[in-house]
């Protein structure tokens, strides 16, 4: 099932009226469907702006907030990407058409395999689906020019600071609370950090350890 004609053209100008003004990524989530990183009856959901249950009591993010946390992190064509948190697979779907490869790691094997099988079926070959603790970054593909956690933080995880290259930008979520999180922009320049908050958020929780 892909969006109908008129159900696309809602579903961006919903975007753009709530915050995704970036041309590349709007016509980077025109390409991708969300529909298929729903489950069941939701997926008659997937092109309003809201957050999703999928399995593992995980979410999928809500449209805009993936469009606003992908403009953000800006990724550019030759640009190596890494997500913790892959969830459903749809913003690694997204940054797939921003950046030359993204690698996205998930700690339910479970999530990780079905993400897999959507991206593949959409075509997608620049993503890869690693299943790990995702707070201990990737060290044997790092340094990376970009890194985007969809899970929320108390703290920006050190692992993953070092493996941002100079340069570099990393995207999110961090708080305390599990109800809501501010959004931070971290820009890495000659090893110096320059943090910026964006907006408020709430995400399911960073977890350290793979999921049983
Ligand atoms: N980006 C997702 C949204 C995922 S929700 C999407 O587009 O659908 C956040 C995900 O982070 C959950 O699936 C959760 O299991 C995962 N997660 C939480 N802690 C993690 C960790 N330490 N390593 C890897 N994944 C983690």
């Amino acid at each position: 099932m892909s969006p109908s004609p008129e159900q696309l053209m809602r579903y961006l100008l919903m975007l753009r009226n709530n915050g995704v003004t970036d041309q590349r990524v709007l016509h980077a989530m025109e390409l991708i469907p969300r529909d298929p990183f729903a489950t069941g009856a939701f997926q008659d959901r997937a092109y309003e702006d809201t957050a999703l249950p999928i399995a593992s009591g995980q979410t999928l993010s809500q449209p805009s907030i993936v469009g606003k946390m992908t403009q953000a992190l800006n990724p550019g064509p030759r640009d190596k990407v890494l997500e913790i948190g892959t969830g459903s697979g749809f913003q690694a779907a997204v940054l797939s058409q921003l950046a030359r490869r993204v690698y996205t790691v998930e700690r339910f094997t479970k999530l990780a395999q079905s993400a897999n099988k959507t991206l593949d079926s959409l075509g997608l070959v620049n993503v890869t689906v690693i299943t790990a603790d995702g707070s201990l970054g990737l060290p044997n593909q790092a340094p990376f020019d970009r890194i985007i956690l969809t899970a929320a933080a108390e703290d920006p995880p050190a692992n993953l600071l070092a493996q941002l290259k100079d340069g570099g930008i990393m995207v999110l979520p961090v708080g305390q609370s599990s109800t809501v999180q501010t959004l931070i922009k971290i820009t890495k320049t000659n090893n110096n950090l320059k943090y910026e908050e964006l907006q408020e958020v709430r995400f399911v929780p960073l977890i350290s350890g793979l999921a049983s």
